[in-house]
């Protein structure tokens, strides 16, 4: 049996090492408050080491929910950066680790084997729906990958897990933004008082749900990738369970959420994945 902790993704070459914390490494979520950043960056170190990733290397991005990115090849490093106001990270250089965190919001990974450039973007229902400047932010991730001399046609793109469509129910406003990704449930709701298997007594509520991932996949490939160098991971992290510690006894063995997610959990600050993605 596999036991579900932190992934390494092997959607890439294998100088690319991209990865996601899942519940049981802890928070990873930096908040610029002291009180809660030494312990997250304490077990970001434990997280990365694994994988000999310097954490005073790493550049996160303190993430707004909008398409804003940046090149980071030129940016001093050291410990906690955080790259202001941007929630996509692209580099040229070897040995930058990018990182975003996530709970719920989908971290895309991408790399561009020709260039050698890679790049990390946090994707939620903000930064997918098309803004008023006609982009998202994954067409501005891409447009940024092309800014680091980086051809569409060659850059691979993962889409990791997040809130999948079995739990993102949303309000009709944000069901608009994504006509043609998403779809509505009628869900019967007996009326109170009356027998509840009389056909005619009950009553249709509309719900409705988004598949953030299927637009974010379109918009990839609307920017111009091709559909074989897109993967996705269709874990949800709302509800997906895993495997989280063995036992030879079964029954003792732990099954529980893989992933913290910020609907089911209602947590403040919200607990997070950590992504990461370096080239070496
Ligand atoms: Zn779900």
């Amino acid at each position: 049996m596999e036991l579900t902790n932190h992934m390494r993704i092997n959607a890439f070459e294998d100088n690319v090492i991209a990865l996601l914390s899942t519940k049981s490494d802890g928070d990873m979520r930096l908040t610029g408050h002291e009180q809660y950043d030494g312990e997250a960056y304490a077990r970001r170190g434990t997280f990365l080491r694994q994988y000999e990733i310097d954490p005073d290397s790493v550049l996160s991005a303190e993430l707004m929910h909008g398409n804003h990115g940046r090149i980071v090849d030129n940016l001093a490093r050291g410990k906690n950066i955080r790259v202001p106001k941007v929630d996509i990270l692209v580099t040229t250089q070897k040995n930058v680790p990018l990182s975003v965190s996530v709970a719920d919001c989908f971290p895309v990974y991408l790399h561009d084997p020709v260039r050698g450039a890679i790049g990390l973007l946090h994707a939620g229902w903000k930064g997918v729906s098309v803004s008023e400047d006609g982009e998202t932010v994954i067409s501005s991730a891409i447009n940024l990958m092309k800014c680091a001399d980086c051809d569409p046609k060659n850059i691979v793109a993962h889409v990791g897990p997040g809130i999948q469509e079995c739990c993102f129910e949303v309000g009709k406003s944000v069901y608009d933004k994504f006509k043609g990704f998403s779809h509505v449930r009628n869900i019967p709701v007996p009326i109170p008082g009356v027998d509840p298997d009389s056909e005619i007594t009950h009553e249709y509520v509309k719900k409705y749900y988004v598949d953030l991932r299927s637009a974010i996949e379109f918009h990839l490939r609307h920017a111009g990738l091709q559909e074989y160098n897109i993967s996705s991971d269709r874990k949800c992290t709302r509800c997906y369970k895993g495997l989280t510690k063995l036992n030879p006894l079964p029954e003792k063995s732990v099954i529980e959420y893989q992933f913290f997610s910020a609907r089911r959990d209602k947590t403040t600050p919200i607990q997070s994945q950590m992504a990461v993605i370096v080239c070496r």
